[in-house]
């Protein structure tokens, strides 16, 4: 208490606090995040160790001048901040122990972006009451602060203001360009503070303007068929009984499958572990990683090229976390290419119950549109499998085949019982959310003439190695997913589609070209360098299936990794629970 005094009692009181209060939180941090001051010392180079000072020096000297402005404020604004900080850094502390790591710019913009649902169940799913226990010696130290004397007038705390907030916008300018994102992390608030930048500076580097045009093409008339493109989320290939899954997951697909109406090319790599960044290559066509030159916000979208084929656009969006920043671009105008925009509250508009899972009833509405009318191109961003994986199929007794299962927020528990719990939920979920979806929609169809392309924005870990985080990272079971054709009797392409090559190796970068074939698009009319279309890969083709995790357009940290030929051990194959063979039916 004598050295609280001492301080609060020295020249510059506020100063003093907010040193002393720095050193303590970044001693409390090194204590309890040892592993991330380890890797900061790895480097015996001169110039390592130079950078090391001079970068541990400047977050340092953040903390401070975070804390310092902190005892500006009068104290009742004082006592809200400590509030508001302890909230910051237990949602912190939570992220850091499920991914290792604070927050980074792309989970912030992600926590920002997307729907409400999905942020209150990543919220839920990462926090886990054990983090209050590391949470409190930070908030103690926070508590200090409120020990400076309060500054008279709000001249006086504007003026004395200035500078530490001019030193963190600046020294997070000299971050954001020259450290690495996951790098220098002294103190949760300061590396919110930091992300939140991040995000700032990334945006106004960004691209604003309008996508390239396609080139004039003219059609006479409306396509005969239908075309519809259905991205599931969080959907993991291998659990799907139709690419080997010991669990009979898939029954009505295996069965089409059967009857010569699905083609299978296997396991298709996911271009990323990230929603918002699969979405993007999916839609737009890019193939490169990461996106540096912007092009997943300049090229056509396929939603363009459908258009000019003379196909009647609609886009349908459970899922809302890509392709909502279309419609943000577009304003309050229509949505470039786009005849119909649907959302869940359209379908309220419309009086259509889409029940509480949404897929079944978006299935029962494809097929609505499928039997009214032909020449329709449709994209389905399904609501699919997002953890927390009870609250995607109907809680009752025919739904929930694989017991026993995960209450609605639990949180995953990699040990043997909760994987086991974890896995069965995840599985009914596949029953209902895919099998059922496919069963309702092609038994309601009565038009014969369309074809539908189907994959999953990324797969899912399933604890499968101990993870407690369900993809955002390169695990590669993160990429697994599914990716095949069902196409109709009287489908006019079903040739192009029976003629795929065996062996193939696919990755959702073939995509696009693929639907641009589907639609007749011709060649002079394809502006970028797209991949191969999955009718033209022979079974030399991708050798390497790239994927990314991480800052979308590389700003912020992220990771290029592949799936090699031949693959590695693990890849395209799930574990379900139980060692005996009965507990897989
Ligand atoms: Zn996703």
């Amino acid at each position: 208490m004598s050295l609280l005094s001492a301080i609060t009692h020295a020249p510059c009181p506020r100063a003093m606090t907010a040193l002393v209060a720095a050193t303590l939180a970044v001693l409390i941090d090194s204590a309890l995040r040892p592993r991330d001051y380890r890797a900061l010392l790895n480097s015996r180079s001169f110039a390592g160790i130079m950078k090391l000072l001079s970068t541990f020096t400047l977050v340092f000297l953040q903390v401070a001048a975070l804390f310092y402005l902190i005892t500006l404020l009068p104290g009742a604004l004082r006592v809200i901040l400590l509030i508001f900080s302890a909230f910051i850094i237990i949602i912190q502390l939570s992220y850091w122990r499920t991914l290792s790591q604070f927050m980074t710019g792309t989970d912030l913009y992600l926590a920002v972006t997307v729907s409400g649902d999905h942020r209150i169940e990543a919220i839920l799913s990462f926090f886990k009451p054990l983090v209050l226990v590391y949470a409190l010696p930070y908030v103690l130290i926070l508590s200090v602060l409120m020990l400076a004397p309060p500054v008279s007038g709000i001249a006086m705390t504007i003026a004395l203001s200035i500078v530490p907030a001019l030193y963190l916008l600046v020294s997070n300018y000299i971050l954001f360009h020259h450290v690495a994102e996951r790098s220098y992390h002294l103190n949760p608030l300061t590396s919110f503070l930091r992300a939140i930048l991040h995000c700032r500076f990334e945006s106004r580097r960004a691209y604003h303007g309008p996508r390239d045009e396609l080139p004039a093409f003219h059609v006479t008339q409306r396509p005969l068929d239908s075309i519809i493109y259905v991205i599931d989320e969080s959907v993991r290939g291998s659990n799907l009984s139709l690419n080997g899954y010991p669990r009979d997951t898939t029954p009505f697909l295996q069965s089409l499958e059967a009857r010569g109406l699905l083609k299978n090319p296997g396991i298709c790599a996911a271009a990323s572990s990230f929603t918002h960044i699969s979405n993007a290559y999916l839609i737009t066509g890019h193939n490169e990683f990461p996106d540096t030159a912007y092009r997943t916000d300049k090229n056509p979208t396929i939603f363009d090229y459908a258009k000019k084929m003379g196909y009647e656009t609609i886009y349908i969006d459970i899922n809302r976390v890509y392709l909502a920043s279309l419609k943000k671009a577009a304003g309050d105008g229509p949505v470039r290419s786009l005849d119909r925009w649907m959302n869940e509250s359209s379908f309220d508009e419309l009086n259509i119950d889409l029940d509480t899972t949404k897929d079944v009833g978006v299935a029962r509405y494809l097929s609505t549109i499928l039997n009214e009318k032909s020449g329709c191109f449709i994209v389905v961003n399904k609501k699919g499998l997002h953890f927390h994986y009870r609250n995607n199929y109907p809680d009752d007794v025919a739904s929930t085949i694989w017991k026993p299962v995960m209450k609605f927020s639990q949180s995953i528990d990699p040990g043997a019982t909760g994987r086991e719990k974890l896995v069965n939920t995840y599985d009914n979920g596949i029953r209902y959310q895919v099998d059922e979806f496919f069963r309702v929609l092609v038994s309601e169809t009565t038009n014969q003439n369309y074809a539908i392309l189907y994959t999953s924005d990324h797969g899912q870990t399933l604890a499968e190695h101990g993870q407690v985080y369900t993809h955002m990272k390169t695990d590669q079971e993160i990429v697994d997913v599914p990716g095949f054709f069902i196409a109709s009797e009287w489908y006019g392409k079903k040739g192009l589609i029976d003629g795929i090559t065996p062996d193939i190796k696919v990755s959702h970068l073939n995509n696009f070209a693929t639907l641009l074939d589907l639609m007749d698009v011709p060649m002079p009319l394809r502006v970028r360098p797209y991949e191969k279309s999955i009718f033209a890969l022979t079974a030399e083709d991708n050798s390497e299936r790239y994927y990314m995790s991480g800052s979308l357009h590389g700003s912020g940290d992220y990771e290029v990794t592949s799936i090699p030929t031949p693959p590695g051990d693990g890849w395209g194959v799930s574990r379900p629970v139980g060692n005996n063979a009965k507990d897989y039916l």
